[in-house]
C-alpha cells in the first residue's frame, strides 16, 4: 500500500482535480505523501481528508509561522530525543510517515532521511537518564519502523529498568489501519504495558478499516487515546467535533488532547483562533460523556510546554461564593 502512495504532482493529478504545476512548486518545500487508503477517502474537492492531505497552494505564502516554534531542537540533548518534562521524553524514532499531514508540526523534518545511529544515541542517553520514567514514542511515525526493527527497538528499551511506562505517538490506525496487522499487535503485545496514542481529526477518517484497527489493538489491552488537531475547515465545528469524540469513544479511543495548532510555517490556513477553540470545548462539556471531552492544549512557545485551557465557568467572585455557570449557561451559588 505504501509503496503506492502518491509522492509526485503528476500522479496526484490523476487523482484529484489539482493543476500539477502548482503542486509541483508547493511540494519542492514541503512534500507530499498519501497512500491508495487515505486517498480513499478523499470525496470532494476541500473536504475535510482533501485539506489534511493534498498540498494547498497557499502553504507558500505562509510566512508568519517558524519552522521550529517550540525549540525542540533546544530541548534534545541528542537529536531525536526531545527530554522537556522530567520524568518522560520524546523519542523520535522514524523520519517518515504513511501520510504527509498539510498541518503537520514537524514539517521540517518528515520526508527526510531516517538514521540509524540517531536511534543508538537516543537508547544511550535514555539509559543514562534515570530521570525517564516514560519514553514517547514519535516520529513521523513510529509505525513505519517493521514488526523487526520495531521488536529490538521495544526490548532495548524495556531492559532500561527506569523506564516504565512506553507511549507509542502513531497516526497509522487513522491514516493507513492496513498496518495494524495481527503480528504487529503481537509484537506490541509482548511489550506491555504499551500505551498508544493515535489521531483522527474528523469523523470521516472512522471508517470499517479503521475501527477494526483500533479495536484490534484494544483487545490485545492497549489503552487508546487520540490526539486532535484543531484545524480550520476540517472539525472548527462544534458539531463534528461531538460526532468526532462519540465515533473514537465507540471504537474503544478515549479523547486525550485536542491541541492548539503551533505556528509551523506553511500551516497558517489551519488555524483557528483560541476563542473558537474554547467555544468548542464549550460545546463538548456537559453534551457528551465526559470520557469523550478531551483536554485543550496549546503548546507554549519558546519551549514552554503544553498547558490545558478550559472554558470559564466561574462567573463572579464573591466572599465566600462563587458563581459559576453550568453547561447549559444557568447561574448557581457555590459556597467555597
Ligand atoms: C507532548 C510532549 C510530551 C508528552 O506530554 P503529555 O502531556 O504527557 O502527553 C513529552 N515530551 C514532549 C517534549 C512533548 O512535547
Ligand atoms: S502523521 Fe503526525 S507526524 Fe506524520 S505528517 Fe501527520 S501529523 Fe505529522
Amino acid at each position: 500500500m505504501l509503496s503506492e502512495s502518491v509522492t509526485r504532482a503528476g500522479q496526484l493529478a490523476e487523482h484529484v482535480d489539482v493543476d500539477p504545476d502548482r503542486i509541483a512548486l508547493v511540494i519542492r518545500d514541503f512534500p507530499v505523501r498519501i497512500n491508495p487508503y487515505y486517498l480513499s477517502l478523499i470525496r470532494q474537492p476541500g473536504d475535510p481528508m482533501w485539506r489534511q492531505a493534498v498540498p494547498d497552494p497557499v502553504e507558500l505564502a505562509d510566512t508568519a509561522g517558524s519552522a521550529d516554534p517550540l525549540c525542540e531542537e533546544a530541548r534534545s540533548p541528542v537529536p531525536g530525543l526531545i527530554h522537556r518534562y522530567p520524568d518522560r521524553a520524546v523519542f523520535l524514532v522514524s523520519d517518515r510517515c504513511a501520510m504527509h499531514c498539510r498541518f503537520c508540526m514537524r514539517k521540517r523534518r518528515v520526508g527526510g532521511v531516517s538514521r540509524n545511529d540517531r536511534i543508538a544515541a537516543g537508547i544511550d542517553t535514555i539509559r543514562r537518564t534515570p530521570d525517564i520514567a516514560e519514553v514517547v514514542l514519535s516520529g513521523g511515525d513510529p509505525l513505519m519502523l517493521d514488526d523487526d526493527r520495531l521488536a529490538r527497538l521495544l526490548d532495548q528499551i524495556r531492559r532500561i529498568n527506569h523506564v516504565r511506562l512506553v507511549r507509542i505517538h502513531s497516526r497509522m490506525p487513522c491514516t493507513l489501519p492496513h498496518r495494524i496487522t495481527d503480528n504487529l499487535v503481537h509484537v506490541l503485545k509482548a511489550f506491555q504495558p504499551i500505551y498508544l496514542n493515535t489521531h483522527f481529526n474528523h469523523p470521516g477518517e472512522i471508517t470499517e478499516r479503521s475501527s477494526a484497527a483500533c479495536v484490534r489493538l484494544a483487545d490485545a489491552g492497549i489503552p487508546l487515546g487520540c490526539q486532535t488537531v484543531l484545524l480550520k475547515g476540517v472539525n472548527d465545528d462544534p458539531a463534528v467535533m461531538r460526532r468526532l469524540m462519540r465515533g473514537l469513544l465507540a471504537i474503544r479511543v478515549r479523547p486525550y488532547y485536542l491541541h492548539q495548532l503551533d505556528r509551523v510555517r506553511g500551516t497558517g490556513h489551519f488555524h483557528v483562533p483560541v476563542a473558537t477553540g474554547l467555544q468548542i470545548m464549550d460545546a463538548l462539556r456537559g453534551h457528551l460523556s465526559g470520557m469523550g471531552v478531551p483536554h485543550y492544549m496549546v503548546d507554549l512557545p519558546g519551549g514552554g510546554g503544553k498547558i490545558p485551557l478550559t472554558p470559564n465557568y466561574v462567573v463572579d467572585k464573591h466572599p465566600g461564593r462563587w458563581t459559576i455557570r453550568n453547561f447549559e449557561g444557568r447561574h448557581f451559588n457555590y459556597p467555597v
